[in-house]
């Protein structure tokens, strides 16, 4: 699943190159509305670092996983869904129904979820 800057959607989503929805950008991290939203709130969340996906952290990255979760509470505290609630999702390869191969958080909301997922 490995790839290149040059290759990675995502990391062109960070870079600019490719047009995206940003609802949120720092200097570790960009958000941007999913291109098939899943709920009427359906934000991915990626470190502008390229990583393949949760198989691929390593114990440093411990802080970086945490501030990526505290990223997506403010954007859903921004989106207004902070209250009835969400779902944050790291689908991780093929069985956990993983596409784009750069990690990143789903923040879904908006709307009441299922159990369990499909
Ligand atoms: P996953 O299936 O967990 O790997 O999630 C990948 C997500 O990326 C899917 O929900 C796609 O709809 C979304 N996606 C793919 N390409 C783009 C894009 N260019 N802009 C925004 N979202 C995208």
């Amino acid at each position: 699943m490995s790839e290149t800057m040059d290759t990675c959607i995502f990391c062109r989503i960070a870079a600019g190159t490719i047009p995206s929805t940003i609802v949120h950008s720092d200097g570790e991290f960009v958000a941007f509305r999913d291109i098939d939203a899943k709920a009427p709130i359906h934000v991915l969340v990626i470190p502008r670092r390229h990583i393949d996906s949760v198989n691929a952290l390593q114990g440093n990255d411990a802080g970086m996983i945490g501030r990526m979760v505290l990223a997506a509470k403010g954007i859903a505290s921004a989106e207004g869904i902070a209250d009835p609630g969400y779902r944050l999702v790291l689908n991780t390869g093929p069985d956990g129904g993983q596409s784009v191969g750069h990690l990143h958080l789903h923040l879904l909301g908006g709307r009441g979820m299922g159990w369990p997922p499909g």
